[in-house]
């Protein structure tokens, strides 16, 4: 299978924080409402039936089904999916979550989603474009893609582990592996591949100061990228 278990793991320790938004997943809060917009703008969610890939406690897949959207959450943390569970219970929102992994759901329901999403979960798995080609499955023609990532260059070393794992402590030690960030350019690469065509590029940045979170054109750290499927 394509999944690192240490990497579920880790995730699943931290579950029962996961809707904390002072803890270790506070960040996932902080640009949950710029990613929601950003996706929402570009493939209006109201009515639509969306696939959140790696959906960890459902801080995305929960808003999604929030704006109107028929949303199933996927992830192979059974402590992450019960959170989300729980959560979307609580809140009143309608969500549907599994445990299954991306390429079994894309065998099990291929073409059946106008909308996938796939938000910091590549530079956890072992295989990535495998990832990507479960998404491209997912997805109707003519329907969108979003994944986000993290860079792989020196200064996302320095900001994305150095500064957010040991200088700011925003995120535990170990979070993330630097030689599984991806490129924009080798992101793109598996897009085509699969046979996706690549729309658009966002970069999101932190300002540790200000402790703002934009969206803006600074792809070097943090960035999420619009996809579609021709139809
Ligand atoms: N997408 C969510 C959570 C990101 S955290 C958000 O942005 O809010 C990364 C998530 O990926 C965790 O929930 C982890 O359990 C999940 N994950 C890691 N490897 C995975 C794999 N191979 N298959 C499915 N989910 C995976």
């Amino acid at each position: 299978m394509n999944a690192d278990p240490l990497e579920i793991q880790k995730f699943s320790e931290l579950a029962h924080r996961w809707w904390d938004p002072t803890s270790e997943f506070g960040p996932l809060h902080d640009i949950n409402p710029l990613r929601l917009e950003w996706i929402n703008a570009r493939a209006p969610l109201a009515g639509k039936k969306v696939i959140d890939i790696g959906c960890g406690g459902g801080i995305l897949t929960e808003s999604m089904a929030k704006k109107g959207a028929d949303a199933t959450g996927i992830d192979l943390s059974e402590k992450a999916l019960k959170v989300a569970d729980l959560h979307s219970l609580e809140a009143e929102v309608q969500v549907r979550y599994q445990c299954i992994s991306a390429e079994d759901m894309a065998a099990a329901e291929p073409g059946q989603y106008d909308v996938v999403t796939c938000m910091e979960m590549l530079e956890h798995v072992p295989d990535p474009a495998s990832i990507v080609r479960a998404a491209a499955t997912l997805v109707k023609p003519g329907g969108h893609v979003f994944f986000s990532t993290i860079n792989r260059n020196p200064k996302a070393y320095l900001l994305a582990v150095v500064g957010a794992e040991y200088v700011l402590r925003m995120l535990p030690r170990g979070t993330h592996d630097y030689a599984k960030f991806l490129t924009p350019a080798e992101l793109s690469q598996f897009i085509r591949a699969a046979g996706l065509q690549l729309d658009a590029i966002k970069g999101m940045t932190y300002n540790p100061l200000t402790k703002i979170y934009a969206l803006n054109q600074d792809t070097d750290v943090n960035y999420m990228v619009a996809c579609s499927r021709p139809s």
